[in-house]
């Protein structure tokens, strides 16, 4: 089973009781670790993670300390020191590499937050039909939409719920896709 992602955004401001949030998910990380023992080792886990666009970091130990972990690197050079010196202080070799995830040092964890961000804009846009204040926000989704065939209750949207930070309006919008009944294939019971 795939892992799921969150990446969030959010504008918060307490005076004006605004907060917009965007969310993107994905199963796309290139979080990785991997125990090495020479810098051959650490530069093929580095190439396969997508280096240098995709900063490494090096570190000692499995709960290192600040001094023993090497972030932000983005060139072989840079690389190759890192590994010779922690291999240096440590002689067990419990020298570990893994990917950098901080948004600067790599391009995925930015993809994703390129999109959480996208989202954020959306929801600036919707604004309470009542008071007009921007981000409008979703509060639930509801599922359950009835299957075309024996209408029982699917996993699809039903409907989906927004709620106004400000005025505290409340509207319930049916399914976004403008569908009344749920194809047959999501259905629990006729499972096509
Ligand atoms: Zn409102
Ligand atoms: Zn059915």
């Amino acid at each position: 089973m795939a892992l799921l992602f969150r990446n969030k955004v959010i504008i918060y401001n307490k005076e004006l009781g605004l907060e917009i949030i965007g969310e993107s998910f994905t199963t796309e990380t290139n979080y990785n670790r991997k125990q090495i023992q020479n810098y051959e080792e650490a530069y093929e886990f580095a190439t396969k993670a997508g280096f240098p666009e995709h900063g490494m970091v090096i570190s000692i130990g499995e709960t290192p300390h600040d001094e023993d972990i090497f972030k932000g690197i983005q060139t072989e050079t840079h690389l190759k020191e890192a590994v010779k010196l922690a291999i240096s202080k440590s002689p067990a070799k419990n020298v570990y590499i893994e990917t950098d995830m901080r948004a600067m040092y790599n391009p995925t964890r930015m993809e994703n937050i390129k999109r959480a961000t996208e989202d954020l804009i959306q929801n600036i846009k919707r604004c309470c039909p009542k008071c007009d204040w921007p981000g409008f926000k979703l509060i639930e989704k509801k599922r359950g939409l009835p299957c075309s065939w024996c209408g029982s209750p699917t996993n699809q949207i039903l409907h989906l719920t927004y709620k106004c930070l400000k005025c505290s309006h409340v509207e319930e919008i049916p399914n976004p896709d403008g569908e009344q009944k749920a194809d047959p294939r999501h259905c629990p019971s006729c499972n096509p």
